[in-house]
């Protein structure tokens, strides 16, 4: 399967975003989730120094970013017979996946669950994210089949996890 284009073009994740703002100890405020980069790193806006507040400039941080321009680093379908009957139940664990990652790192995140005829397509910020969801899944409903497809020079990974076990 030839690589679509958007996949083949570097990655404007945080080293791209970052190189721009070299210098100065910028301190930016995401417009969409409200991420703060301190200096250092971004962090959730509650941790945020309140001192800070005056200083920053409205901008967008990495994880928005690659959520707007649909630049995901990590892609996990499931797909199946199977997936039907838990449907909800993998939902509720890939959101609770996605939301302690971002506990950890405000930057990992869950972008998106899309459902479709097949199953359900999620899209994470970084490619780990894409894969330990994958295995948990795996994990949680034995008899399916899980598949790790890197790809190249760290490019997003695709994970497929096939489930066709139809019973209740
Ligand atoms: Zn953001």
């Amino acid at each position: 399967m030839p690589a679509s284009k958007s996949k083949s073009e570097p990655r404007s994740g945080a080293s791209t975003f970052l190189k721009g703002k070299k210098g100065g100890r910028l301190k930016l405020l995401c417009r969409y989730c409200h991420a703060v980069y301190d200096g250092k790193g971004w962090i959730p806006f509650k941790k945020m120094d309140p001192k800070m507040i005056d200083q920053l400039h409205a901008s967008v941080c990495p994880a928005c970013h690659e959520t707007m321009s649909h630049l995901s680093d990590g892609v996990l379908h499931i797909q199946g017979a199977g997936v039907k009957a838990h449907l909800t139940d993998i939902t509720n664990l890939i959101k609770k996946m996605g939301k302690e990652a971002e506990g950890r790192n405000i930057l990992d995140r869950v972008e998106r669950v899309d459902q479709d005829r097949n199953g359900l397509m999620v899209y994470t910020t970084i490619n780990q994210l894409a894969v330990k969801i994958g295995k948990a899944v795996a994990s949680a409903y034995k008899g399916g089949k899980l598949e790790i497809k890197w790809s190249r020079e760290d490019k997003p990974v695709e994970v497929y996890w096939t489930y066709d076990k139809v019973k209740k």
